[in-house]
């Protein structure tokens, strides 16, 4: 579709009193969870003020006397919170521009006053100045079955753009900024009475973890603002210099929202899927493109992984002031990340709206627990943002595509790995939080990324798709764990391929993932040694005549020696090319640390390549894969090498 035929939805239709009434969904989830909000924007004060109704249903079997919520805008309060300290002392916001969350009455069922009973909690580190997480003790515990409604009196100041929410002059990004519940497990068969609210505190380095759940959201604000949300607009009316939109968003986690007077509005429309695209002015040129990306991912996952079950969309492209608000997912509302003058040789735009639209699957219908397997979104949506970029902007040179250096996505997501120091932490040991040093994005990212590109190209990738369709249809709206994920691994592969790689494939995970070994494998050595007579046997250089001819029809006994260097544990295939062009693909189990492949006849061996089809994404060291008889070079690599250095700070501007 051109850019043409995009509509632009003008201001003054925007101002005018639209009504749409969208039909009904059947719900896709428990719905556990619910909210309702009427409140309003001081673009003045840079505060959210107004009132919540939220339910949380008891749908399990245990009797329940507290509620958690998180107060994550807390976070931001002072440089004593659990996020401020875990930041080292400087995340990145203004001092004078702090944000916060004050709960200002609190209510239940039947109107019980509950503000009392309501305390600040730290239940990670025990920081008694963090208030991101609150108790409440119900005057009657929750039986099975039984909703507890509350009613909320709140009003939110946002910091300057920090951890993509608040503002920038007159923009905004509204996110985490309501008292939300955490997630009520329920104590497991035979553990009867051990269920506990999972209920984590703002971390410097985590994510989130929510139900899914239904928002009805009216906003009043200033009727200039051009406002953007997860929900769709169900009714808009204006009041003088004021203005009241209504929102419905259903079974999502997580509802944000934004507003700014400078955005342009643009809307397309895949399949069942209305598509509304935000963006500044000056980035008008880049509306065809993110429009692609977009389309290109709402089709690959749809076709690979499971239907994307709502029927509308928004993304936004934050302007330059509000970049800090760039590459982050609210399911059915993310944002992009991209500058005014991005080159066209350059699939930065692509690769972050490719991302951050993943998160929908892996996150938003896969709703996994953010804060402790951060894999399972971020470093799964890796996988196949890089799986994405490469179908569809080149495997050679997805991200980058100039004659001076073309490189892809994978390739970087690979070389942030392999490049790492840290790269033999072992994964998901610890809650994100407290993995050490600074391993969090490559842990959660890369290293995840290409562990799973890895099995793929161990089991096969159509395997690895089954293995997503699976995963998706047994887990879709509930809360699957790292475990869970792995049993559908084993499972599937069991199905298609038997005992082929084994029992399980626990084997690959507790190396890959929890184990600290590297993957290395090497071409050590290649020996063609010639039969002098019937007892000994010369060296190959020493039979040579002295002009450097070879007798024909010599018997050679040609060996390739390939060691494994690293502790991890994976079949390799090895292709052994000989000089009389013939070529012998062999497969080893891996296991041992060394192994040659001997033949004895009148072939000798040329060159020797381990992993010719690039299937090992992990394996650390791509160069000591092949030897020929003359040491190849390969610069090229090595120029990608040291761009790295040079891309990971561009992309490291962007929060994903
Ligand atoms: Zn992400």
């Amino acid at each position: 579709m051109s850019l043409k035929q995009f509509i632009i939805v003008s201001l003054s239709l925007l101002l005018s009193c639209t009504v749409v009434i969208p039909q009904e969904q059947t719900p896709l989830s428990d719905r556990i969870t619910g909210y309702r909000f009427d409140v309003s924007l001081d673009t003045e004060a840079k505060t959210v003020a107004g009132k919540m109704d939220a339910f949380w249903v008891n749908k399990t079997s245990d009797t329940v006397s507290e509620i958690r919520m998180h107060l994550y805008m807390n976070a931001f309060r002072n440089n004593l919170t659990t996020f401020y300290k875990e930041s080292g002392g400087s995340p990145g916001r203004r001092e004078s521009d702090p944000g916060w969350i004050e709960v200002k009455s609190f209510t239940g069922n039947d109107g019980f006053d509950l503000l009392p009973s309501m305390e600040y909690i730290s239940p990670d580190d025990g920081n008694r100045d963090d208030r991101t997480v609150i108790r409440v003790m119900l005057p009657e515990p929750a039986m099975p079955g039984d909703t507890v409604a509350v009613t909320v009196d709140f009003e939110t100041k946002l910091p300057s753009v920090i951890r993509r929410t608040g503002f920038a002059d007159d923009f905004f990004f509204v996110g985490q900024w309501f008292p939300k519940f955490g997630v009520y497990e329920p104590s497991r068969e035979g553990e009867k009475g051990r269920g506990s609210w999972n209920c984590h505190q703002f971390h410097a380095n985590s994510e989130f973890y929510a139900d899914h759940s239904v928002y009805d959201v009216t906003i009043t604000l200033p009727s200039e603002y051009v406002t953007g949300s997860g929900g769709r607009l169900i009714s808009e009316k204006t009041n003088g210099t004021m203005k009241t939109q209504v929102f419905r968003a259903e079974d999502i986690v997580d509802f944000a929202w934004t507003a700014w007077p400078g955005y342009q509005v643009f809307t397309d429309r895949w399949n069942h899927v209305d598509i509304t695209l935000l963006i500044p002015e000056t980035r008008i040129n880049q509306v065809e493109r993110q429009f692609s990306s977009v389309k290109n991912a709402l089709e690959y996952l749809g076709n690979n992984v499971g239907p994307y079950p709502w029927t509308h969309l928004t993304f936004v492209d934050p302007p330059s002031k509000g970049a800090g608000a760039g590459g982050m997912e609210y399911t059915t509302l993310f944002t992009s990340g991209s500058a005014d003058k991005i080159p066209e040789f350059i699939n930065l735009p692509e690769m972050v709206t490719i991302h951050e639209f993943g998160h929908a699957y892996f996150m938003g219908i896969l709703a996994s627990n953010e804060f402790e397997e951060p894999w399972l979104d971020e470093g799964v949506n890796s996988y196949w943002e890089g799986r994405i970029m490469d179908h569809y902007y080149g495997s050679r040179s997805g991200m980058i595509d100039h004659r001076l250096i073309r490189i892809s996505d994978n390739s970087i997501l690979r070389l942030s790995y392999v490049k790492s120091p840290l790269r033999q932490i072992a994964s998901n040991r610890e809650y994100s939080w407290n993995y050490p040093r600074d391993s969090y994005s490559m842990l959660s990212y890369q290293k995840a990324a290409t562990t799973l590109r890895t099995l793929a190209g161990i089991i096969g990738e159509e395997t690895m798709n089954n293995v997503f369709r699976e995963y998706y249809r047994r887990w879709a709206f509930r809360h699957p764990s790292g475990k869970d994920f792995i049993e559908v691994v084993n499972e599937v592969v069991k199905a298609e391929h038997g005992d082929k790689f084994g029992h399980d494939m626990n084997w690959f995970f507790d190396q890959a993932f929890y184990g600290t070994g590297i993957c290395d494998y090497r071409v050590s050595e290649i020996v063609n040694r010639r039969y002098s007579g019937t007892e000994s046997m010369a060296d190959d250089d020493e039979a040579e005549d002295e002009d450097g001819s070879r007798e024909s029809g010599s018997v050679y006994t040609a060996i390739a020696m390939v060691d494994r260097v690293g502790d991890i544990m994976l079949p390799v295939e090895v292709l052994v090319h000989f000089t009389n062009g013939d070529e012998d693909l062999e497969y080893w189990d891996g296991k041992e640390r060394y192994k040659d492949f001997s033949y004895t006849g009148t072939r000798r061996i040329e060159w020797v390549k381990i992993d010719p089809g690039y299937k090992i994404a992990m394996d650390v060291n791509f160069v000591n894969n092949s030897l020929t008889e003359s040491p190849w070079r390969v610069p090229v690599r090595r120029l990608a090498n040291k761009l790295l250095a040079f891309i990971q700070f561009t992309f490291s501007l962007f929060l994903f």
